[in-house]
């Protein structure tokens, strides 16, 4: 199999955000990049006019991008017979070994209706490529995908580095029985995405300090609080639940834009509905004046150029920032609808 094209996948109905994004990350590096976006597929391919998919994919990472969720190398979809349909994907494939199997499908009503399928051939394709020697786990050989959807069998090929090896780039979050509702999953998400399992354990220590702006019904500090930091809820509306008399917690009934915290805390969370520019200022005003060492905030995005929107809120964080260090990360979560979220924290080495 010669790989001669990207394969996305994003949320249903960000499609042309996705692929403005890609064409952009092509153009600066010099790559005239064209992508295939079809609306609602949830899947976008990434084409380079000049040079080969790898000079791209070489320098490109999906883990600071902002729309994609998945990403892997492949050509023109293989057609899937009614019968030996193993047989067609390793004659596609060719005697490229590899080292695990995703199979996937886009998160589209129609790439839902192949989840059953994309399931059940993942054992015998498994078996098969182990007949054929081609079967290599723990090696550096690629992961194998295989993503079906109304357009055949989209085989694969992901060197270490390009994918997420989740089914779809899609975290399995659990819901507890007490969350007041399942925004909490956007900041439980964040830290995943945002903080590698040691630098979490560390940013996220009982006794610590947390502001959430526009707190209100309660997901976000209910979540802060289980982990045993001390919250500041802000918002003139009221908490719900048990957060809104969980010790630890404290109501304010105020204006997160002009509210400020009598010392500085750990962490500034915000998920205010405001205009995602005027939002991004405040988070990165907080950061730059020490009011905070970390920040999540999310920016909500009712435009319809939402990628030029994500942009230029890059650029008001970074203004606002000045020569403050500080590692940035914007991302549309599994868990984010109309809104991507955003990360700051201490530049690393500090
Ligand atoms: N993260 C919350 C949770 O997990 O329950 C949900 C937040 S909800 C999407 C947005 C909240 O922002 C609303 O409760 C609203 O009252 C609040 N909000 C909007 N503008 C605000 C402002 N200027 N100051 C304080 N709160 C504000």
């Amino acid at each position: 199999m010669e790989p001669d094209r990207l394969l996305l996948l994003c949320r249903p109905g960000y499609e042309g955000d996705t692929a403005a994004e890609l064409q952009a990350a092509a153009g600066a590096m010099g790559f005239p990049g064209y992508c295939r976006a079809h609306a609602d597929t949830g899947r976008v391919t990434l084409f380079t006019g000049a040079g080969t998919i790898t000079d791209f994919t070489d320098h490109w990472r999906l883990q600071g991008a902002i729309f994609p969720r998945q990403a892997f190398l492949t050509t023109d979809p293989v057609p899937l017979p009614d019968r030996d349909r193993v047989g067609a994907l390793l004659a596609a494939l060719g005697d490229c070994a590899v080292s695990e199997l995703v199979t996937e499908t886009p998160d589209s009503e129609a790439g839902r209706a192949w989840t059953r399928l994309a399931r059940a051939l993942s054992a015998p394709l498994r078996q098969g490529l182990a007949a054929a020697g081609l079967w290599q786990p723990g090696s550096d050989a690629p992961r194998l995908h295989l993503l079906l959807d109304d357009d055949g069998a989209h085989l694969g090929l992901a060197p270490a580095g390009l994918d997420d090896p989740r089914p779809g780039g899609i975290p399995r979050l659990k819901r507890p029985k007490s969350a007041p509702s399942r925004s909490f999953l956007k900041l439980e998400e964040a830290w995943q995405t945002f903080l590698d399992p040691a630098e979490r354990d560390r940013a996220l220590q009982s006794g610590m300090r947390a502001v959430d702006l526009g707190a209100a019904p309660g997901g976000w500090s209910w979540l802060l609080q289980r982990r045993g930091l001390e919250v500041l809820a802000v918002d003139n509306g009221p908490l719900k639940g048990e957060v809104a008399t969980a010790e630890g917690v404290t109501h304010i009934r105020a204006d997160g834009f002009t509210w400020r915290p009598p010392r500085p805390v750990d962490w500034l969370v915000c998920d205010m509905v405001e205009r995602p520019q005027r939002v991004a200022a405040l988070a990165a005003d907080w950061f730059a004046a020490g009011r905070c060492r970390y920040a999540v905030f999310n920016l909500k995005l009712p435009m319809r150029r939402r990628y030029a929107a994500v942009e230029e809120c890059r650029e008001v964080i970074r203004g606002h920032l000045g020569s403050t260090p500080a590692r940035l990360g914007i991302r549309h979560l599994y868990h984010d609808r109309d809104e991507v979220t955003a990360f700051l924290g201490p530049a690393p080495g500090q």
